[in-house]
């Protein structure tokens, strides 16, 4: 076993559970309505190790939008489709060092990295584009739904309208990268941008986007028996930029304090990744005014001291 004395780590994580309850800093994103009436005091923190232990607490089984934390997966089937050399003709893998929505392009007139609006939008455009809307969506579900281990995936359509009601800056970004030419030839915008939003508004859980963490910490296999679902070089790229751009403007700071892959979204959802030990998802409402999480970050935080996680804990 990989944790062979669960039961402490797994009370341990109650701990860390019961600390947080009473954090109450931070606001539900507001962009939105469907977002900003969601209950602000949820909390969810589930796990599951690369051979599948498991373990959740809070409201792991309610449903919430992965929103941003729908990058690194469209990332992930944009390499795996296409390979990563023609993936980054189209988007480039350095922070930005600017906000997640910011109408910027790199030098060559490409999104700066996967991770921000931008280059997620980028990555659906390369997400099997011949396909009809419908088959499009089927094969992007079927994805999540293999790298949860069968997970309830749901999709959330009441998001899914306001965010494309509340898009303009998406679309300004959509218009921008196609001034400069850095959509692949024959691609359609509004069909990119429409797939986008539906990306960012499928609907998952704590446990099941665990077991999603896991697939990643396990180098793209299951945890739960379910074989390979991605090569390990996607999964190594996700990670890499994981780790310098998966945390908004936040990204340098985690990767110094917490030293590990992860990705956080407006939903106040944050995966975290231990690579080949566990995926972890924290989920609660409130965010900082970064946007990450605050119960998340503080979670973060409260495992890498009391357990060697950070990448260069072992030198
Ligand atoms: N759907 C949101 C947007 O594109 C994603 C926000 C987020 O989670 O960062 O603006």
């Amino acid at each position: 076993l990989v944790v062979p004395d669960f039961a402490t780590f797994t009370d341990e994580l109650t701990g860390m559970y019961e600390a947080l309850l009473g954090d109450e800093r931070g606001a539900v994103a507001d962009y939105i309505p469907q977002l900003a009436r969601v209950d602000p005091n949820q909390l969810a923190i589930a796990v599951c190790t690369v051979d599948g232990q498991r373990f959740a607490i809070g409201d792991s089984s309610t449903g919430f939008c992965v929103e941003s934390v729908c990058k690194p997966i469209n990332y992930c089937l944009a390499l795996e489709e296409h390979g990563a050399d023609v993936v980054h003709r189209h988007v480039g893998r350095e922070p930005s060092g600017r906000g997640f929505n910011e109408l910027t392009l790199n030098n060559d007139g490409l999104p700066h990295n996967p991770m921000i609006n931008s280059g997620a939008i980028m990555c659906c455009s390369l997400i099997r584009p011949e396909l009809d809307a419908a088959d499009r969506f089927d094969h992007y579900t079927d994805a999540w739904r293999k790298l949860s281990g069968g997970g309830r995936i749901g999709f959330n359509n009441a998001v899914y309208l306001s965010e494309r009601q509340t898009a303009d800056r998406n679309f300004a970004l959509g218009y921008s990268m196609r001034e400069s030419g850095a959509f692949p030839p024959g691609t359609n915008l509004l069909d990119t941008l429409e797939f986008y939003f539906q990306c960012c508004s499928l609907e998952i859980d704590a446990e099941s986007l665990a077991v999603v963490a896991a697939s990643l910490a396990g180098g793209g296999v299951s945890p739960l028996g379910g074989g390979r679902i991605f090569s390990t070089g996607t999964v190594q790229n996700c990670l890499s930029l994981m780790s310098s751009c998966g945390m908004y403007d936040y990204s340098g700071e985690f990767a110094f304090s917490i030293g590990l892959p992860a990705k956080s979204g407006v939903s106040g959802a944050l995966m975290l990744v231990i690579p080949q030990v566990m995926g972890i998802c924290i989920w609660s409402p409130r965010l900082d005014p970064l946007g990450n999480s605050v119960r998340g970050i503080e979670f973060c935080r409260s495992l890498v001291s009391k357990y060697n996680f950070h990448v260069f804990d072992g030198l």
